[in-house]
């Protein structure tokens, strides 16, 4: 991949970083904010804590699409991006436009998701 497809790839990916990271205060801030700690035994308090653990799965989710796109910019930075990392063949610009965290093409992620032993957050 050229410098300049790397460059703006790097620039999708700090972009969706950036509102990932957005994403997780705005759900934090959710999750924790009505919330004192101590109350959970509360009966009242139980619709509460349902959204909060919604926000809290939110959230997790979240963390792992920042971990996957923190690994992409790495992959950019380490020459790898681009290159399936199961096969070694290049990624289809398409899919990477489509899904800018994407290790491996459409081939071996279908293969990856039916065996299902590979975390690879699906987007
Ligand atoms: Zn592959």
């Amino acid at each position: 991949m050229d410098a300049e497809k790397l460059a703006h790839f790097k620039k999708l990916l700090k972009e969706q970083l950036t509102r990932h990271l957005a994403n997780i205060k705005t759900e934090q801030a959710a999750a924790l904010d009505p919330m004192d700690d101590g109350v959970k035994d509360s009966v009242d308090m139980s619709l509460l804590d349902v959204s909060r653990e919604t926000a809290l799965r939110l959230g997790e989710r979240e963390s792992a699409m920042v971990a996957a796109i923190d690994q992409a910019l790495m992959r950019i930075d380490e020459g790898t991006y681009g290159t399936c990392a199961r096969c070694g063949k290049e990624i289809p610009l398409a899919r990477l436009e489509a899904v800018p965290t994407a290790r491996y093409d459409a081939e071996c992620q279908t293969l990856i998701e039916q065996l299902g032993d590979e975390e690879t957050p699906s987007l």
